[in-house]
């Protein structure tokens, strides 16, 4: 599960890009940015 916003109506939505079809279903806009860049130098506190 992957964290991503809408870049229309900036709602954050957890799809799996992989398995689902990338879709905001809020408002059924196709482009979508992840939320969370992945950057393997730094680790995020659980
Ligand atoms: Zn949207």
């Amino acid at each position: 599960m992957a964290g991503y916003i809408c870049v229309k109506c900036e709602e954050e939505v957890d799809i799996n890009p992989v398995e689902e079809k990338v879709i905001c279903p809020n408002c059924s806009h196709r482009v979508l940015m992840k939320a969370r860049p992945d950057d393997p130098d730094r680790v995020e506190a659980v």
